[in-house]
């Protein structure tokens, strides 16, 4: 942990800011392990110097001593965090006593009034500005604890599927499926579920992301599935379109072009190209098939403590895949009115390759 410390003290000195303000549950969580609702860290750019602090209400005194690292020191705030909490708290052991120098706070998570507020109780002594995405840069690589809890999750979001299908769908409505799958989740160990899952029968399959319904899963439909696991903090995700009978010619063509899109994108996955240079391999498939119009969304994201975060595989991912990713990859076709297919894994980037922690089939499964 005090690794991730220097990691990132390093990106806020080279912003050319004197401190960061972590806000956002998931990012404290990342650096500092500590899982309660309420906390903030402090990172200084001068770790060796100045105390990476983590400041949390009375509630979680013990747990925070049980769950951050020595490298962090813990205060106790008495009051809102984001304001008069953190200026009564905030150590001066470097900075002389006219300021605090330049702290960057995340303006994609900290409000308009918490910052006023902040603002206001520090009262000249701290320049907040904008600072974002510097521990969501660091999150984007997995170490190999991270990863076996990711494989992990994804497993048991597996085999909660395979108890779902031994049990079947077809005369079930959808939410039934869905919350028989969720107690499947949780009953094998999970805490919860990443997100509330798609259970999507014959034409509902056609917006990708349905909700369940009270209504019936017939013989002969297509049933987009997706759903993942959370596990120790870390989240799954994974999209099957399962098959309850026959399909006919149009059905199975779109399956098809689904499915070969998929397998080339998840082929082109390695450490080098882009989340956009990825995107359009799959895109290309489904273009010259007849169906971009129907590929309305980007074909994967990363997945960490977040189901969904850096980085993107779309047409604005310009980031390169780097080994240590973790990565969905899940290309769609939605016709209105008729069905909706998409298939998707959860893949490891490695230096020549990637490794799916997804391990159902692929290839068009019917199903009871
Ligand atoms: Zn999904
Ligand atoms: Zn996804």
């Amino acid at each position: 942990m005090p690794e991730r410390i220097e990691r990132l003290a390093e990106q806020v000195a080279a912003a050319g800011f004197d401190w960061l303000l972590v806000s956002a549950p998931l990012n404290v969580r990342w650096l500092t392990g500590f899982t309660g609702s309420n906390a903030v860290a402090l990172c200084p750019a001068a770790p060796g110097r100045n105390p990476a602090v983590l400041l949390t209400d009375f509630r979680y005194t013990e747990q925070a001593a049980e769950q951050a690292p020595s490298a962090w020191q813990i205060e106790i705030a008495s009051n809102d965090l984001l304001g008069p909490g953190l200026a009564e708290k905030f150590p001066l052991s470097d900075v002389d006593q006219s300021g605090y120098g330049t702290v960057g706070y995340d303006d994609t998570h900290v409000t308009v009034a918490q910052l006023a507020a902040l603002r206001t109780a520090f009262d000249q002594r701290a320049d907040f500005e904008p600072l974002s995405g510097s521990v969501e840069a660091l999150r984007v690589i997995k170490s190999a604890a991270e990863v076996e809890k990711i494989r992990a999750a994804a497993n048991l979001a597996d085999a909660a599927m395979v108890e779902l299908l031994e049990v079947g769908i077809v005369g079930r409505s959808e939410v039934d499926v869905a919350l028989a799958l969720e107690l499947a989740i949780r009953r094998l160990g999970a805490q919860e579920l990443s997100f509330p899952p798609i259970v999507a029968a014959g034409a509902h399959g056609a917006l990708p992301h349905a909700e369940p319904r009270e209504v019936t899963i017939e013989k002969g439909q297509m049933v987009t599935l997706d759903w993942g696991a959370r596990l120790d903090g870390y989240c799954s995700d994974c999209t099957r379109t399962f098959l309850t009978g026959e399909l006919d010619e149009v059905q199975q063509r779109i399956y098809d072009v689904v499915l070969d899109a998929q397998l080339a994108a998840v082929a082109a996955v390695e450490a080098g190209p882009t989340g956009r240079e990825v995107d359009l391999v799959a895109r290309t498939i489904i273009d010259s098939a007849g169906f971009g119009e129907n590929f309305g969304h980007g074909l994967g994201h990363g997945v960490g403590l977040d189901v969904h975060e850096a980085p993107r595989l779309s047409r604005k991912g310009d980031t390169p895949l780097e080994a240590g990713m973790i990565v969905t990859v899940e290309p769609g076709i939605y016709v209105a009115g008729l069905c909706g297919v998409r298939i998707e894994d959860l893949l490891l980037v490695t230096a020549d390759g990637s490794e799916a922690l997804s391990s159902l089939p692929k290839e068009p499964q019917v199903v009871i």
